[in-house]
């Protein structure tokens, strides 16, 4: 073992029962959730998400299903990923998803899950359910309409709840995610939580983060919806106790007695970055150590390399990687419509 101010090298093995060495820190944070951007394009524009006008186009130079899965294998070995989320932009629209998810379903991982908007799970049922995957996360902000295509701007509710349903008649499990809006859908909480208990859905409420086009500006400040103003208004119908969720998890969950569970993701209220083990790799080969940073290191040109070359090359940059990891989640300008979130 070998130690320095950034963290220490230790070693573990990986889903090909490979030997691997892996970068740890001095809170003991390793990489082991990978976050997979296919494409930086969307066919949402939401209004946290994007500034008034702009959509969001595929970043130049994006990476063929290939290149990126030869980079999760890589990713692998070199820092111990043991699970990989696909997302986007949107993931559902890119034509390299269905070679993308058949690939990276086969190499062993402990778990594969997609983000995604749901507005194409329809049309994309026959490859979500031929590779095998087990769950996935639909973004849904409301159940009205009207109000859909008011924060969208894109897409149409029935769609997507049309989707839902059709993955959980495969057996897909879903979880729903909805950022809480003051000024646009809280009346929306209660009943999205009444439409996912019903389901067997697991609802997660993502309080809104300080990203992009709203670190500066008044929407941040007029939209937050707190964890405590959130658990205030579910207490109003139902009753609900904390329960456990795994280390590494970034939801804080809460069973609701003999209905099910639902979860928060408070980025502001309850930070989990001191147990964060995620890293991001982008459309266009760029690998993010951490949501609130704008550091990057482009690992694209590793992917063509053989592996003893690609290996500790790579290594070398997921320690700076690492090392990008903050404290405490603190906004940022470009990130999260960029590597998904
Ligand atoms: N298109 C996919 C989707 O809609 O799930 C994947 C990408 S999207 C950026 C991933 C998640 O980030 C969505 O659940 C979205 O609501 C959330 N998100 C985007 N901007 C956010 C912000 N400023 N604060 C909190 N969540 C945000």
């Amino acid at each position: 073992m070998q130690e320095d101010w950034y963290g220490t090298l230790c070693h573990t093995w990986c889903a090909k029962s490979r030997l691997i060495q892996m970068i740890v820190d001095r809170l003991g944070r390793r990489f082991r959730n990978l976050r997979v951007s296919l494409t930086a394009a969307c066919n949402y524009a939401c209004t946290y998400c994007v500034a008034d006008g702009k959509r969001l186009m595929k970043a130049q130079n994006e990476l063929p299903a290939t290149d990126l899965l030869r980079g999760v294998e890589l990713l692998i070995e070199s820092a111990g990923i043991d699970k990989v989320r696909i997302t986007g932009g949107e993931p559902l629209i890119t034509p390299k998803f269905d070679d993308f998810l058949l690939g990276v379903m086969q190499l062993g991982l402990r778990d594969v899950s997609l983000t995604t908007n749901g507005q194409r799970l329809l049309a994309k049922q026959d490859v979500l359910i031929e590779s095998g995957i087990r769950r996935l996360n639909v973004s849904l902000d409301t159940l009205n309409p009207l109000r859909f295509k008011q924060i969208a701007r894109g897409g149409d509710l029935p769609t997507v709840l049309a989707g839902i349903e059709a993955m959980q008649a495969a057996g897909i499990r879903i979880k729903i995610n909805m950022v809480p809006l003051r000024s646009k859908n809280l009346d929306d909480v209660l009943p999205l939580l009444d439409y996912c208990l019903e389901r067997d859905i697991e609802l997660r409420f993502i309080e809104l983060m300080r990203m992009g086009h709203l670190l500066h500006g008044d929407q941040f400040p007029v939209d937050f919806v707190s964890m405590g103003t959130l658990l205030d208004l579910i207490a109003e119908r139902y009753a609900f106790e904390r329960t456990d969720a795994p280390y590494d998890s970034t939801a804080v969950r809460y069973e609701i007695p003999g209905a099910g569970h639902f979860g928060i993701i408070a980025n502001e209220s309850e930070p989990f970055c001191s147990a964060c083990t995620r890293l991001r790799l982008s459309s266009d080969g760029y690998l993010y150590g951490c949501l609130s940073s704008a550091r990057r290191q482009y690992v694209g040109d590793l992917f063509d390399l053989p592996r003893h070359e690609a290996l500790p090359r790579l290594q070398s940059t997921l320690v700076s990687a690492l090392a990008d990891k903050k404290l405490a989640f603190q906004g940022e300008v470009t990130v999260m419509k960029l590597i998904g979130g």
